[in-house]
């Protein structure tokens, strides 16, 4: 466990050690840098055998034994079921089995998830009626065959035993008729006033069939009304569009034609709906194969680190209060806005800047991130539209939302506030955790006669409500909603609600009087009603059709040409900006969301993208701020605004805009589930309806205490920086493990990636080299293309059964991840380049593990694949302390749950579930690729190339993983380990990796690299 040092660390002297190095020299964390005994002591001993050196403390014991329960979905259940007589349950064969199954034989079919009301578009993978995998549906626009983590984890959701499973009635036990014949009285009062006093609650949807049913409803009850609240929704473009435009409109940003793109604090890679389609049409651009290739270039402007920043090619640490200045001085640079205040931007570098968007008119593309104000929305709205990017590189159509604009929730409590509510019915939202502080939501909510919830969850809001009923869970139900791009997607069950759930659609249903109707039915019928302006197909022909597709296509909407009347005089004035005030800045958690993904242990345990932290969150600052206040990472910290107050632990994280703080939300939840519950700090007791993502006057203060993360980050190292420094020469640590270049520096050198010492060491060998005929498994790593999003490590989970180990077994280094994702730093601490290196098992040709263990459970087979022998290994875990990539994970501990029922079903029937005492690591998927040597032997005939995907590549939005056979010079992996970028990790140890990777390439503007 690594326990840091309670002294602050001196961020001076690492920024000047930071200056004296190699500027090309790669750094981890502030850790390594510091290099401090407590950090040397955790790398000698990185992998800790001895019992005696666990945690030892009462919390310690108490917490890892919670953990171990934790393994994966569920705790309390766990034991509940161990001890608990389960009724007999007899097998029964089936006396007619369904045509299309066949045992060992998955079946796929399309649906979607929504993601604040927008649509991606999913291939469900269902073993024997269970669904057990997510993949993204290559016909749908938002997903085109990829997804992103929260994807991956819903299928954990689905399963997870924590979740509402019976209707409540004030906390009670009760059921669907007993509440169906209280909503028949209710609706017989409302009846008399016309829905007087009724007031629902939903979060964003786009559905159709939904807004269908509320107009009906509304129709029904015209004193009714309808309100929306999305913790993490995009409000400030709704208004910013306004501003604009005079209407809302919606963005579809075409990244495939944008050559020079401006990010003003937009996550757009990695935050919504749209990201996955995003990533693909941005990486597009930088996985280039020839020196003659045009890569696009990204400019960033950014308070808190994210990972669209780490693509940039130029990033601008900037508060996030300060953007919309930053705005203004490129609107005005652009001849539109005058210009009022200075945007603090180094001259040189906004004038490239400027230069760069000029000549680039209609293949450049401004865009605004969801936390900036309107003014920054519309201000970018006017700056594409000067550039001649509209009906280019940005097409406006009609808004995707079907719900009301805005989120209305303040409204909400001052209709609560003044008697006027005396019926509100919660959809799917959990508004007592999310609201505002400033709300008092749930004081405001006893305040309603009567209260209905559906939700996923008996959460914070269930909790004060009279009626609680359990959502079923979209794998469970039918629906639609529209993609990014507007496109109908259809949302259709793969299994009957595990939990006796029911949708929101049958809720609404209930209202209106449609009892009994199935949401199958209610969507089907709206469609059939719609069918003229769809399809001109019969409508069984039709509906077929769409259910195999998971869309309907042609639905996209039409492009439209709003005029843009911007009245710069009028744009609200920026927030004052202080320098020397600290500011606080809220962001949706990376793994979490907004909380509603708290109690998914995949997400919990994954690494938060850029500090690497698990299972928390933290007060993340600039290393210069955080040694201003005399605060390190660990030191928790009292923070107090406008008279809110939370405390927590503080990260310094390199990058970070000075005189910012930025805390995610969606931690600190009180009823999240055995998982979620209990972690972190809650955000939303600083957050205000006022200042949704950012606040000035942040008040913070040491406590003194100190806190352990459970961090990945100096997990793993294969960086050397167990050995002494001086062992190395600085030019071994500049083009070591991450090989880096300029577009220009590429087209100077397309060898720059390769060393001749590598090429000599390949020949040397005391053994003839096995000659592998047919197969030869083989992966490719573009790092030009990835960007970290982690979707292939949550991919990997969900493939290969991989079990969560608790935060106390990941404090202890003992973290499962067959594959994880790197991350490196170039540069200072202040604005540190940032690159992602995603590390498998490297399949090395002559691996060092294999020689070392003593029972031949680690082997070569004849196609190449290293693999792990489970029945042999006895746990001597000499093969992970000889791998010098450190992919091996070592079972420890009881780490699956074996004894969950329902996570039985979660469940990949191909791959085996590991028990303690256990080495195991990446296989290549290999169930994935005997599946498809099967079917192509049936067929007589080889392995297609792109027939297997392992899990990892199938995820991943960049495409910056191929898989393939070698042996077949025309295969993309054999293509791809032809180019000039490609080279292997550690290749002068000679393990001959079957994983290589594809050198990193960065396109700066020359006017600014040489200033
Ligand atoms: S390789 Fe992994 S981390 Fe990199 S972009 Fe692909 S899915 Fe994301």
């Amino acid at each position: 466990m690594y326990v840091r040092p309670k002294a602050p660390l001196d961020f001076e002297d690492i920024a000047a050690k930071l200056r004296r190095r190699d500027p090309r020299r790669l750094w981890r964390s502030v850790d390594e840098l510091a290099c401090t005994p407590e950090y040397e002591a955790f790398l000698h001993d990185e992998f800790p055998n001895d019992p005696a050196k666990e945690p030892t403390t009462a919390k310690h014991l108490l917490n890892r034994r919670e953990a171990l329960k934790l393994m994966a979905a569920s705790a309390a259940l766990s034991g509940l079921t161990a001890c608990t007589k389960l009724p007999t349950e007899k097998i029964v064969p089936y006396v007619r089995a369904p045509e299309e199954v066949i045992p060992g034989k998955p079946l796929f079919y399309a649906t979607s998830i929504v993601d604040r009301g927008v649509a991606i578009g999913l291939l469900v993978e269902s073993h024997m009626g269970r669904p057990t995998k997510v993949e993204g549906n290559p016909d749908h626009p938002g997903s085109l065959g990829s997804t992103n983590i929260f994807c991956q984890a819903s299928v954990l959701a689905l399963w997870d035993p924590d979740r509402s499973q019976t209707v409540l009635r004030e906390g009670r036990v009760s059921d669907w008729p007993a509440f169906l014949a209280m909503a028949d009285d209710l609706r017989t009062n409302l009846s008399s006033t016309k829905g007087s006093g009724l007031r629902i609650l939903t979060e964003t949807t786009s559905s159709p069939t939904f807004a269908a049913q509320m107009r009906s409803l509304l129709d029904q009850f015209p004193n009714a009304k309808w309100y929306t609240h999305e913790p993490c929704g995009n409000y400030g473009a709704q208004q910013g569009a306004r501003l604009a435009f005079g209407r809302n409109v919606n963005s579809v940003y075409r990244f495939d034609k944008a050559a020079v793109v401006v990010s003003l604090d937009s996550d757009f890679l990695d935050d919504g709906a749209a990201s996955i389609r995003y990533s693909r049409d941005f990486t597009n651009w930088r996985g280039i194969e020839t020196p003659q290739a045009q890569m696009n270039r990204l400019y960033v402007v950014e308070n808190t680190p994210s990972l669209t920043g780490a693509m940039a090619d130029h990033r601008l640490p900037v508060r996030s209060s300060d953007i919309e200045n930053f705005a203004r001085s490129l609107a005005a640079a652009l001849g539109l806005a005058p210009q009022k205040t200075g945007s603090h931007v180094p001259d040189q570098w906004f004038k490239a800047l400027v230069g760069d968007l000029q000549s680039h008119r209609g293949t450049s593309l401004v865009l605004a991130g969801p936390s900036q104000p309107p003014g920054v929305h519309a201000l970018a709205h006017a700056i594409n539209g000067t550039l001649g990017n509209v009906g280019q590189t940005v097409i406006y159509t009609d808004p995707v939302e079907a719900s009301p604009e805005g989120d209305s929730l303040p409204d909400l409590v001052k209709e609560i506030e003044a008697g006027q509510v005396s019926t509100l019915i919660i959809l799917g939202s959990n508004p007592v955790f999310t609201a505002p502080a400033d709300l008092q939501f749930a004081q405001q909510l006893l305040k309603v006669p009567l209260r209905v919830h559906c939700g996923l969850y008996d959460d914070e809001t269930a909790e004060i409500c009279h009626w609680h009923v359990p959502q079923a869970h979209f794998l469970e139900s039918w629906s639609d909603a529209r993609a990014y791009d507007g496109t109908v997607s259809i949302v259709q069950p793969l299994i009957a609600p595990l939990y006796h759930g029911h949708s929101l659609h049958e809720m609404l249903a209930v209202l209106t009087g449609d009892i009994g109707k199935s949401d199958h039915d209610l969507v089907r019928d709206y469609w059939r009603k719609q069918r003229s302006q769809v399809s001109q197909q019969p409508f069984d022909n039709f509906w077929q059709k769409t259910l195999h597709d998971g869309l309907m296509t042609g639905t996209a909407l039409p492009g439209v040409s709003p005029k843009l009347s911007l009245d710069y005089g009028k744009l609200p004035d920026p927030p004052a900006s202080n320098a020397q005030a600290i500011e606080i800045v809220f962001r949706p958690d990376p793994t979490i969301g907004d909380g509603r993904w708290a109690n998914n242990s995949w997400l919990q345990e994954l690494p938060k993208p850029l500090t690497k932290i698990t299972w928390d969150n933290a007060i993340a600052l600039s290393p210069a701020t955080a040694w201003r206040l005399g605060l390190t990472t660990g030191d928790v910290a009292n923070l107090s605004i406008g008279g809110l107050k939370a405390s927590g632990p503080v990260w310094a994280l390199p990058g970070h805009a000075d005189n910012s703080a930025t805390v995610t939300l969606g931690y600190g939840r009180k009823r999240a589930g055995n998982v979620g519950t209990g972690f972190g700090l809650n955000g939303y007791l600083l957050r205000t309806s006022s200042a949704p993502w950012v606040a000035s006057g942040l008040q913070i203060q040491k406590t003194g205490q100190n806190y352990l993360f459970a961090e990945t980050q100096i997990h793993h190292p294969i960086d050397r920086n167990g050995q002494q420094v001086e062992e190395e020469s600085e030019n071994a640590f500049a083009r070591d493990l991450v090989r880096i270049a300029t577009l220009a520096e590429f087209r100077n050198n397309p060898q720059f990636a390769k060393d001749p010492e590598e090429e000599i060491a390949r020949n040397l060998s005391l053994v003839q080299p096995y000659k592998y005929e047919g197969y030869a498994w083989g992966m490719s790593i573009d790092l030009s293309r990835c960007t970290g999003c982690e979707a292939c490590v949550i991919a990997c989970y969900a493939e290969n059964n991989i079990p969560v180990v608790g935060k106390y077994e990941v404090m202890a280094g003992r973290d499962m991840q067959w594959i994880r994702v790197d991350n490196y730093y170039r540069g200072d601490l202040t604005n540190p380049e940032t690159y992602f290196e995603p590390v498998p098992c490297m399949h090395c040709e002559k691996a060092p593990c294999e020689l070392v263990c003593p029972v031949g459970a680690t082997l070569h087979d004849h196609e190449g694949l290293n693999q792990m022998v489970y029945n042999r290994c006895v746990g001597t875990r000499y093969c992970s302390n000889n791998c010098p990539y450190k992919v091996r994970r070592f079972n420890f501990k009881l780490y699956s749950d074996w004894v969950t029922p329902s996570l039985y079903g979660l469940r990949n029937p191909d791959v085996t579930v590991r028990s303690r005492g256990v080495m195991e690591k990446c296989t290549y998927c290999v169930q994935r690729i005997n599946e498809a040597k099967i079917t192509a032997e049936k067929e007589n005939r080889f392995v297609r190339d792109g027939e297997i995907q392992t899990a990892c590549q199938q995820a991943c939005p960049a495409q910056a993983i191929i898989f393939g056979n070698i042996n077949d010079p025309n295969s993309r992996v054999s293509k791809l380990k032809r180019q000039t970028r490609n080279y292997s990790l550690l290749a002068e140890l000679n393990t001959r990796p079957r994983t290589t990777y594809l050198a990193k390439l960065r396109n700066p503007n020359p006017e600014i690299s040489s200033t």
